[in-house]
């Protein structure tokens, strides 16, 4: 039996980020109406794992990695965080070393959500850093500041009477608003100072109409170019290698092999079952995702109705598209012995232009894999848009 993923959404965050193309809404826990919405949104939650398990019929689903993603997990009440994984011990067959991990933000986790946390079970925390420049946080309307990073570290750490998470993520931006070379590089020491294993780093990506695109007026801090952050890039990839985080996806770096099991499942096409709204899952042959309306979503669920909005089977040749355009995502790039017939006939079809890519240092194609150089990871857009 392949282990799944389940990935769990909780849509709510203290305020809404300039960048955020999440589906998240504003939720403030303290006041009674978004804490009543909020109840019935745990219990929904509940309420749609037990009527995916019981449309299963008796097979067992064995589940080796769990993800509290957002939106902001941290944001709510640590209980609802230990119904939700206590639901899925009793409906999931729960692998002994399940990688459970609970998205936080900095400035909404306190001691005793950590310590709360470590108790439910969650073994892997994954922090949204995202700077350690006060100013690029305000610039792009994150709610914490830098203490905040260290306090959150602080509740969750092995050091002085924190949580003792061994498995802490930071996520880190580049090209947010008034980065320079030196802010960035001051991030990246800051972060791998910290006890971490993980780090993700995202490049800001907005859209066409964002205000954080607009001129701006006042001597507020505008977008670093285009080249200084592809310099960036491809220098925090080299200085990660060095501090001992490899890269093994395009904007992932792991110490010790303690990649995220989870997120590897999305690139490698295994199963992943998300709940809650607008999730999005993925059985091995199908995708589909859950309505992204609170009262659709509240109104199915509640009557025993599934909340799938629509479902689209991806066999064939779009299997062979996903199986390039998502692994070659990693560092390990693609193993080609074996790949189904849709594949090697789509690899043939490219190969002209994938030769190209070889010629020019951006893949590199030995008989066993097709891979990204370092190089190709950072003009990845130019090889992956051949299998779109
Ligand atoms: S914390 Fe994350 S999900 Fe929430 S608004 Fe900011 S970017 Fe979006």
């Amino acid at each position: 039996m392949t282990a799944a993923g389940i990935y769990i959404h909780i849509p709510f965050c203290r305020s809404k980020c300039g960048y955020c193309h999440f589906l998240s809404f504003p939720f403030d826990g303290g006041d009674e109406a978004d804490a009543g919405a909020g109840e019935r949104y745990a219990d929904a939650l509940l309420r749609e794992m037990r009527l995916f398990a019981a449309a299963r019929r008796g097979e067992p689903l064995l589940v080796d990695s769990i993800y509290l993603g957002g939106g902001t997990p941290s944001l709510v009440p640590a209980r609802w965080i230990a119904d939700l994984l206590d639901g899925c011990r009793r409906l999931f067959v729960l692998a002994g070393d399940c990688e459970t991990t609970l998205e936080a933000n900095p400035g909404t986790v306190s001691s005793d959500k950590a310590a709360a946390y470590r108790q439910a079970g969650v073994n892997r925390v994954s922090l949204g850093a995202q700077s350690f420049s006060d100013a690029e946080l305000r610039a792009v309307g994150r709610i914490h500041d830098v203490a905040a990073v260290a306090e959150a570290m602080d509740a969750l750490g092995r050091r002085g009477g924190g949580a003792g998470f061994e498995d802490v993520s930071l996520d880190l931006m580049l090209g947010l608003p008034g980065q320079t070379a030196g802010s960035w590089r001051e991030t990246l020491a800051r972060a791998t100072d910290l006890p971490v294993r993980h780090l993700s780093v995202y490049m800001l990506d907005l859209d066409d109409d964002s205000p954080l695109r607009a001129p701006q007026a006042g001597g507020a801090p505008t977008l670093p170019d285009d080249d200084l952050v592809a310099d960036l890039y491809a220098e925090t990839v080299g200085d990660l290698a060095a501090r001992g985080f490899a890269q093994y996806e395009i904007s992932n770096f792991a110490k010790g092999g303690r990649s995220s099991r989870h997120n590897l499942k999305y690139w490698r096409r295994e199963p992943v079952y998300g709940f809650g709204l607008g999730s999005h899952s993925f059985d091995g042959r199908r995708r589909y995702a859950n309505v992204c309306d609170f009262g659709e979503y509240f109104r199915r669920v509640e009557a025993g109705r599934s909340p799938v909005a629509w479902s689209d089977e991806v066999t064939g040749r779009r299997a062979a598209e996903e199986l390039f355009f998502l692994g070659l995502r990693l560092a390990e790039g693609v193993r080609l012995r074996g790949i189904p017939e849709a594949a090697e006939s789509l690899l043939e079809e490219r190969r002209a232009a994938l030769e190209d890519f070889c010629d020019a240092g951006l893949l590199d194609w030995t008989g066993e894999r097709l891979r990204l150089t370092r190089r190709g990871m950072l003009l990845s857009n130019e090889v992956l848009q051949l299998f779109v």
